[in-house]
């Protein structure tokens, strides 16, 4: 069965202070070791029945910031992917690209190797609110690496965004909204601000430094996203997730279908259909550890399971109703042998609160349910 790649480079300039990915921040990374232990990781996983000789389908650098790499560097990587995997022509390639690490000619390189779309973490075109988030650009690098990005030909960017941050106001958000449109990318994905364990953010809420929006700001800030996004021809087809006709990211669609995918690189996921219910396993998190794994014999997991037929059911679930147009319920039933309704009782009661519906033949999200979608997907788990 194909599969999707996702490989994961865990290294930024420096560590945002609401981040709580797998990433480290610091001036200097291991670069040729860490490429080489992921090619080691990728010919070792490739030799295995479940990957061996299958078409990849998309590959997506995510991390971190993968754009910190040398467009060398991610190219090397390809190449070996191309000589040990079916790797269709026009495969979508994405890479995760930082507006403060980039520059015209390694926008170029990147497009001269085989990526064909880069995602930018924008997250703000204010100066204020990008000094809250902590992060190291300023407006008008972003505005700069769009451009290079156009000029070295790229045809599909989309541009990361943030809401809910300290500090921001419905008209400061319509503001920002204005330049992504300004800027006319292709797909457009923006972020509820959270305040996750472990993170700066997190104390600094508990201690009061930082003070959260209201919940109903937050709400009329989802509202007025929707509506800008849809009078400029973006379509809303996952709850942080609009593009323009053509446009949705085929690697996040494949997710949320529940293909197979391999990841690659520290702390990645990995999940696969077989056997049983579906397995999936992650590696190791820290670089150090990971590389030395991965270099020496390929494997560097150091988690799995097997899912049980209640768990995926319930992930099922969680995926499809990401998506706007939802699922047919005879999907369900032919993959899980019951009904919807015996699997899950409580689902008279979130059609009745409003928060699902059937329409079209399939089950979805109501508006109101989008706004308040982990409470939605609580209900199942
Ligand atoms: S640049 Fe992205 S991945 Fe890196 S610390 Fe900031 S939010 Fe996290």
């Amino acid at each position: 069965m194909s599969f999707s790649l996702y490989v994961h480079i865990p290294y930024c300039l420096v560590k945002c202070p609401y981040c709580d990915f797998n990433a480290y921040g610091g001036r200097s990374w291991p670069e040729e070791r860490y490429v080489d232990a992921l090619c080691a990781e990728l010919r070792h996983a490739v030799a295995q029945p479940a990957w061996r000789a299958e078409p990849i389908e998309t590959v997506y650098f995510g991390g971190g910031t993968p754009s910190l790499f040398a467009p060398a560097s991610i190219e090397r990587f390809l190449r070996l992917v191309a000589q040990l995997c079916p790797l269709a022509a026009q495969a979508e390639i994405s890479l995760e690209a930082d507006p403060a690490s980039v520059s015209q000619d390694s926008l170029a390189g990147f497009g001269a190797g085989r990526v064909n779309r880069l995602s930018f973490g924008v997250q703000s075109f204010q100066s204020g609110l990008l000094k809250t988030l902590g992060r190291l650009h300023r407006s008008p690098d972003a505005q700069r690496a769009i451009s290079w990005a156009r000029q070295a030909g790229f045809a599909n960017l989309n541009l990361d965004l943030m809401f809910g941050v300290p500090g921001q106001t419905l008209a400061r958000l319509e503001a920002d909204l204005e330049q992504v449109f300004a800027c006319r990318p292709e797909h457009i994905s923006i972020y509820n601000l959270s305040y996750e364990e472990g993170t700066p953010f997190f104390v600094w809420r508990q201690t009061g430094r930082l003070r959260p929006l209201d919940e109903e700001l937050e709400v009329a800030m989802l509202e007025l996203i929707q509506d800008r996004c849809s009078s400029h021809g973006y379509h809303q087809y996952e709850i942080s997730n609009f593009a323009r006709p053509g446009f949705a990211s085929q690697h996040n669609r494949r997710y949320w279908t529940g293909h197979n995918y391999l990841g690659l690189g520290a702390g990645a996921h990995s999940f696969c259909r077989e056997p049983g219910w579906g397995r999936r396993w992650s590696n190791e998190a820290s670089p150090r550890t990971y590389m030395a794994k991965a270099l020496s014999g390929g494997d560097a997991r150091c988690f799995a399971e097997d899912l049980s037929h209640d768990q995926a059911r319930t992930e099922f679930m969680f995926l499809s109703l990401r998506q706007l147009d939802g699922f047919a319920p005879e999907t369900f039933a032919a993959r899980f042998g019951l009904s919807l309704e015996a699997a899950f009782p409580q689902l008279h009661d979130l059609i009745d609160a409003g928060l699902l519906h059937h329409t079209a033949g399939r089950l979805k999200l109501t508006r109101r349910g989008l706004l308040i979608a982990d409470t939605v997907f609580a209900a199942f788990a």
